[in-house]
């Protein structure tokens, strides 16, 4: 049985149903409300995502290599789910992406630009230097207009909400068995999984439970024991917008900034049939829901007007894309066995999982069926934090992202302030939260964020960092020494 029907949790059942493993069952609301992968871009791009951060330690490689193993899954995942396509557009919405550098962040874009091309010769990938002028469809204002352009002729995107239409379609043709219905808790006897309950009440038993409900996965595993000790996870809400085109030159290919401002860069991602998915936000809540901020709503207006097409401005909404990105403490996946027999966890995945669910797939339907795994076994759900950073390098890096928001959101400080009084003033509230905290680990800046301005979030971190490694009150001494280099 399989508790989520988002990507992972459909990938994983095509998966199994194809290798022949007996009867599976996936339980899901149909409508996925809060779900992330109905409201992705789905690009299926690892090097667009690159950052500095992607290749500087052992870890955060390790992580890197999932994007680059699962990018070869996907032209025979295509070919596969085509014919059970019920759009009438192809499934892969766009074959190419362009990465744009412009001068509206901050220095952290140009790192990032810099770490992405570093990132492809690396591993060998191919990429060409492009006119920003050339590129179809981006038309930006001439005060965002790009500095610099590169081409990725195998990095496109997917069409998310249609992969997942014919994955259903796919499941049902092979005999899969589909429960429209959320679960309200997992069930279990003598410390083993033995199903789950229904909202509706109803008991369905399973001699195995994958639980991938997205970021309302740990709350279902709290239900059948409060005692696994698992990291912390909190919704990362994102909202993007889906657009008819009114005029102009359609975008033929994903447009993105490199990865920026606590958020994955701006991009377009061409649907056919005339629509465009203009997204994407980035907020770690407190509490999934499904609303979306006016604050985020302006902002993926104004600089999709700004950045991308200054003509967007006419073109019509047809759906509001809101969805909870399921982002882990330390920022690695989660999955594994859990310590209740029977019981597996599958998320964590945060910005990428659509484009690593058919490689996790694999991995997860060779652990159920007790063969070797496929991917670095660092991801158990139940590991202490991965460390990837000291406090000094933290606050070094919220720096460089509260820096890139400052510019990019038009932020306006007194004309004579230079931006090294701006970096400062971040600097100084980010050690003053790290006194706050109390707390040893190095947190990345799109948790920091959100334990700064959350008391709920805080506590929350403090607590579980004090019950492990990371809340010991050696901090300060590593402000004063970090190097910057991972430990
Ligand atoms: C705005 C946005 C843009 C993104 N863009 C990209 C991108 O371009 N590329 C990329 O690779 N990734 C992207 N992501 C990230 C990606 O969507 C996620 O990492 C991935 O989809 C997570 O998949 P999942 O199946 O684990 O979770 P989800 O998609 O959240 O699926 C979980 C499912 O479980 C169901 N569920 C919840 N509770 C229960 C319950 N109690 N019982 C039964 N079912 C339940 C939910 O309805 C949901 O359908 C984006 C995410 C967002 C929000």
């Amino acid at each position: 049985m399989i508790v989520g029907n988002g990507a992972l949790g459909l990938f994983l059942a095509d998966e199994l149903m194809e290798r022949g493993m007996g009867s599976v069952v996936v339980v899901g609301p149909g409508h996925r409300e809060t779900g992330a992968s109905q409201a992705a871009g789905a690009m299926l791009g690892c090097f667009g995502e690159t950052t500095t951060e992607s290749l500087r330690t052992d870890a955060s490689r390790t992580r890197f290599e999932l994007g680059v193993a699962a990018h070869d899954r996907w032209p025979a995942v295509l070919t596969k789910l085509e014919e059970f396509s019920r759009t009438g557009r192809p499934l892969q919405s766009a074959p190419d992406t362009h990465v744009v550098l412009n001068s509206i962040g901050a220095e952290l874009d140009t790192v990032n630009f810099k770490a992405m091309l570093d990132a492809l010769d690396q591993y060998g990938k191919p990429w060409e230097e492009v006119d920003p002028h050339e590129i179809p469809g981006f038309n930006p204002r001439l005060d965002t207009r790009s500095l610099r352009a590169v081409h990725l002729p195998t990095e496109g995107a997917v069409d998310a909400r249609g992969v997942l239409a014919a994955l259903e379609a796919r499941l049902h043709d092979a005999g899969a068995v589909l429960v429209d219905q959320s679960v309200r808790r997992l069930v279990s006897s003598d410390d083993v999984v033995t199903g789950v309950e229904l909202d509706d009440g109803h008991l369905i038993e399973a001699g195995t439970v994958v639980v991938a409900a997205g970021v309302h996965s740990e709350s279902l595993v709290r239900t059948v024991s409060e005692d696994i000790d698992l990291i912390p996870m909190f919704p990362g809400l994102g909202f993007a917008m889906m657009a008819r085109r009114t005029g102009g030159d359609p975008f033929r290919s994903v447009v993105r900034t490199p990865n920026r401002g606590f958020a994955c860069g701006l991009h377009v991602v061409p649907q056919g049939g005339g629509l465009e998915y203009y997204g994407a936000t980035n907020r770690l809540v407190d509490s999934i829901s499904g609303v979306t901020w006016m604050a985020d709503v302006r902002f993926l207006a104004q600089y999709s007007m700004q950045q991308l097409d200054e003509r967007a401005a006419g073109h019509e909404v047809v759906q509001w894309l809101a969805g909870n990105r399921p982002v882990t403490l330390d920022g690695f996946p989660m999955i594994g066995w859990l310590p209740p027999s029977g019981l597996y966890l599958m998320t964590g995945t945060y910005r990428d999982g659509f484009h690593c669910a058919p490689l996790l797939a694999e991995h997860v339907a060779n652990e159920l069926q007790g063969k070797p795994g496929t991917i670095d076994p660092m991801f158990t759900p139940t590991r202490e934090p991965v460390v990837t950073r000291t406090i000094e390098w933290s606050i070094s890096e919220y720096v460089e992202h509260n820096l890139a928001a400052w510019f990019e959101t038009g932020a306006e400080a007194a004309p004579q302030m230079t931006t090294t009084q701006i970096a400062e003033y971040y600097r100084t509230r980010c050690v003053q939260a790290y006194d706050q905290l109390g707390i040893d680990y190095a947190l990345g800046p799109d948790i920091l964020w959100y334990a700064q301005g959350s008391l709920l979030g805080a506590r929350r971190i403090r607590r579980y960092l004090r019950s492990h490694r990371g809340g010991s009150e050696t901090r300060a001494r590593s402000v004063d020494t970090g190097s910057g280099d991972a430990q």
